[in-house]
């Protein structure tokens, strides 16, 4: 079928009230930067549908892409013809072709937008219905769960007629809920944490912490694929990467054995917290899950959090394993993640990290270090680049290597 149109239907956004038009301004903004490798799209969000005319664009390709727009309930592919009732008649036969078998239960759903139009909604659905039952031998109308509802809309400038109802990615638009920094690793997690922060319309910046030469550049390079794959959602995201390797060293070489990692974690949180703050951030996410490891008890996430009072938000604190595993396979991040680049933790890893850390410990080895400095001259390493969904930095990785041999 040659589609003119996809019809938007708005999720949970027309429950906002007042932010209304916010919302709908920065969907369509979304919408506009998701689909910005379709040039021929015309995109008009209206106050209760958004109309995407295609001129000609790839149906398919376009409802791959505007699938993952969060803020979205479902859409629908639709035919625009002239409002000529003979016309639509034609193309709501030729529609239904394509759906037929012996049997098969419909119903018309009209909609007018323009009441000027001479039919009402009830003579449409008439004219449209008696149509198709003289069209085909062994077809029934039923409006409770039929097998097909066309839907015919009548608007100023046409006459829609659509069947499907594709869902949306659901939540709120990427963006409305305000802008904060997720700490991602390269593990299977964070990124899903990522993702479901998205999901509830937070727009997010990675930060990602590096040890080099303890860590590779494929370490690197594995998060910022990972920030690639979670782009479409957005259309860019800002990736933070922070140099960790002297406030690892100056720990282990400072710090008793047992509380490496709840010490690196409070660096790892200060940062974040500094960085949020310099860009505007409310919050911080991460991908810590209870009782999943060491650091992610409750005594652990404690002792972790003394150093901010900002929000710590832990999107996938309640979940099991498999659970997020099932997520990760969902956006596909779970093959990247697998990979075995070793990261700055893993590397700094104590062989038998406390499971229940104590803040006083914590605070009086961390008096041993000059906190302030370290800090600050991570800071000053900082990296900051723009991902999009297609980039590439594994590949062109192992060309590299490929050129090496
Ligand atoms: P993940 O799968 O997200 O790596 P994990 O189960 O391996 O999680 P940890 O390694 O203990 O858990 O890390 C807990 C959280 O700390 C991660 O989810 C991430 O948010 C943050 N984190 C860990 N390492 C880094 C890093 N190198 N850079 C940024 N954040 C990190
Ligand atoms: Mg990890």
């Amino acid at each position: 079928m040659q589609y003119s149109e996809i019809m938007v239907r708005y999720g949970e956004l027309s429950t906002k009230g007042k932010n209304r038009k916010n919302f709908i301004d920065r969907l369509g903004y979304n919408v506009r930067q998701a689909l910005h490798e379709f040039p021929n799209l015309k995109i008009a969000a209206h106050r209760d549908r958004m109309h995407i005319q295609l001129n000609g664009e790839d149906s398919e390709k376009v409802m791959a892409r505007l699938g993952q727009v969060f803020g979205i309930q479902n859409f629908s592919p639709s035919v625009k013809v002239e409002r000529d009732v003979k016309k639509v008649q034609a193309m709501a036969i030729e529609m239904m072709k394509e759906k037929y078998h012996p049997g098969l239960t419909f119903k018309i759903n009209t909609r007018r937008s323009d009441h000027k139009f001479k039919y009402d909604t009830n003579a449409m659905n008439d004219l449209l219905g008696g149509t198709i039952l003289q069209a085909f031998d062994d077809i029934h109308v039923k409006m409770k769960d039929p097998d097909v509802t066309l839907r015919c809309e009548v608007r100023p400038d046409g006459i829609f007629l659509s069947y499907g109802k594709i869902n949306g990615a659901g939540g709120l638009p990427v963006g409305t809920a305000g802008k904060a920094m997720l700490m991602l690793s390269g593990g299977i997690d964070s990124p899903v944490a990522g993702y479901l922060a998205m999901k509830r319309g937070v727009a997010i910046e990675m930060v990602h912490f590096f040890s080099p030469p303890y860590t590779s550049e494929q370490a690197l390079n594995k998060a910022k694929q990972l920030t690639a794959k979670l782009a479409p959602y957005v259309g860019t995201i800002k990736f933070i990467q922070v140099p960790f390797t002297e406030i690892q060293e100056k720990i282990k070489h400072e710090v008793p054995e047992g509380y490496l990692m709840t010490i690196q974690r409070r660096f790892m949180l200060r940062l974040a917290e500094k960085i949020a703050k310099k860009r505007k951030g409310l919050a911080i996410f991460n991908g810590e899950a209870l009782g999943q490891v060491a650091s992610q008890t409750l005594e652990s996430m404690a002792a972790i959090n003394d150093v901010t009072t900002m929000p710590v938000l832990r999107p996938v604190l309640s979940m099991d394993k498999n659970e997020i595993i099932e997520i990760a396979q969902k956006i596909d991040t779970f093959d990247l993640s697998i990979q075995p680049f070793e990261d700055c933790c893993t590397v700094f890893a104590p062989p038998a990290p406390k499971t229940k850390p104590r803040i006083d410990r914590a605070r009086q080895y961390e008096e041993r270090l000059d906190v302030d400095g370290l800090i600050q001259r991570a800071l000053d390493g900082i990296q900051i680049t723009e991902i999009n969904s297609s980039d590439e930095f594994m590949n062109a990785n192992q060309e590299s290597f490929a050129e090496l041999l």
